[in-house]
């Protein structure tokens, strides 16, 4: 069975070589020993997703994903094909998505958490991103968090990644004008002329990120989708318009960082009458399958496009998520580890 785990535990900037692809020689017995209750996936994708740079360190308090181990299999979403299983939920020959081992096949202690897959008929490839984690938390931030309205201004960072391009087009599908900010004019191509966003800008090449997003947004933003925190955070606060929303989904631009930068406008927040909410999608799942139908008819109506990135084979899975952290993948990164 051949695995990637993690080497040591990560400071600073992730780099490839602080995982290993390695083969344990015995291979793997199915039915598995000691398997009673679960199910062994032969694992096919797997998603490549910005939370896993934190579990990549050592933490004196508990996050709400643990640790990884060094020496240890890294785990994260993915979609497998079952090939035995002791739960009664499951049956040799399903696709499942959800919590798996960066490996060739894997034994889940916890098939509860799983999700069986229901429409086959879209690639399976889909279930790490558009249909997975990634397009449920485009759903939960923009639907539930950030209460929009038709015809309000939305601001999206990091636009094209995994949950990005799905916001964006959410947004556009509710009649809002939409501009999103990526770190390369091939990025900002995609965003305009892929997703369909009203406008789209290279962050790298402006020179000063607030008079830039006043540009886009003369009246203000009644929305931002907060993907990536910092500076870009400090010039959109400048930007909010009253009683505006930030769904704050995530801070890609803190995780490498030693000491988080400081925040220097949030004081826009009182003057501006900002809810600034936080969530995490782990929480929202009883809306998984209003999420599910929703989706799969926009992208069987073709109202909704996607774009992925896939690195093939276990053997390119770490230069794979390590590129999230310097925008080399354009579109939902995941590996795929076998087809069938
Ligand atoms: P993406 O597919 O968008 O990949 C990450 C992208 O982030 C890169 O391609 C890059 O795009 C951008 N990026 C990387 N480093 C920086 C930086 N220093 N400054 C600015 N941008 C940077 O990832 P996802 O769509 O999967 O995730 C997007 C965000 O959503 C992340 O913050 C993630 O942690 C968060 N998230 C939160 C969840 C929740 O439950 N709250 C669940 C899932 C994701 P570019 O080239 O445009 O710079």
């Amino acid at each position: 069975n051949k695995k990637v785990v993690l080497k040591n535990y990560v400071t600073g900037f992730p780099r490839e070589t602080d995982m290993e692809v390695v083969t344990d020689g015995e291979g793997f017995k199915v039915p598995p020993e000691g398997g009673g209750g679960g199910v062994v996936l032969k694992n096919l994708y797997l998603s490549c997703d910005p939370y896993m740079r934190s579990r990549m360190s050592k933490h004196d308090e508990p996050s709400y994903v643990p640790d990884f181990v060094p020496g240890s299999v890294i785990t994260g979403f993915g979609v497998g094909k079952v090939l035995h299983s002791d739960h009664p939920n499951f049956k040799v020959g399903d696709f499942v998505w959800g919590m798996t081992g960066w490996e060739e096949y894997s034994l889940i202690t916890s098939p509860e958490s799983l999700f069986k897959i229901k429409y086959t008929d879209i690639p399976l490839s889909y279930y790490t991103g558009l249909l997975g984690m990634p397009g449920f938390t485009a759903y939960v931030g923009f639907y539930e968090i950030s209460s929009p309205k038709k015809g309000e201004y939305v601001f999206i960072s990091a636009a094209s990644g995994a949950v990005g391009q799905l916001v964006g087009q959410f947004a556009k599908l509710m009649g809002c004008y939409v501009v999103g900010s990526a770190g390369s004019d091939e990025k900002v191509d995609l965003l305009k002329n892929k997703f369909g966003f009203d406008e789209a800008f290279n962050y790298k090449k402006a020179e000063d990120l607030g008079a830039t997003l006043k540009r886009y947004f003369p009246e203000g933003i009644d929305i931002y989708f907060e993907n990536v925190g910092g500076a870009m955070l400090d010039a959109v606060l400048l930007n909010m318009r009253l009683h505006g929303r930030i769904a704050v989904c995530g801070m890609i631009s803190q995780y490498n960082l030693e000491k988080p930068e400081g925040v220097h406008n949030l004081m826009y927040v009182v003057a501006k009458r900002i809810r600034m909410q936080g969530f995490i999608v782990f929480d929202h799942y009883h809306l998984y399958s209003q999420f599910l139908e929703t989706t799969v008819s926009y992208i069987k109506e073709g109202k909704i496009t996607y774009v992925e990135d896939v690195a093939e084979g276990l053997e390119n899975a770490p230069s794979a998520l390590i590129g999230l952290f310097s925008g080399r993948n354009k579109g939902k990164q995941l590996v795929v580890v076998a087809r069938e």
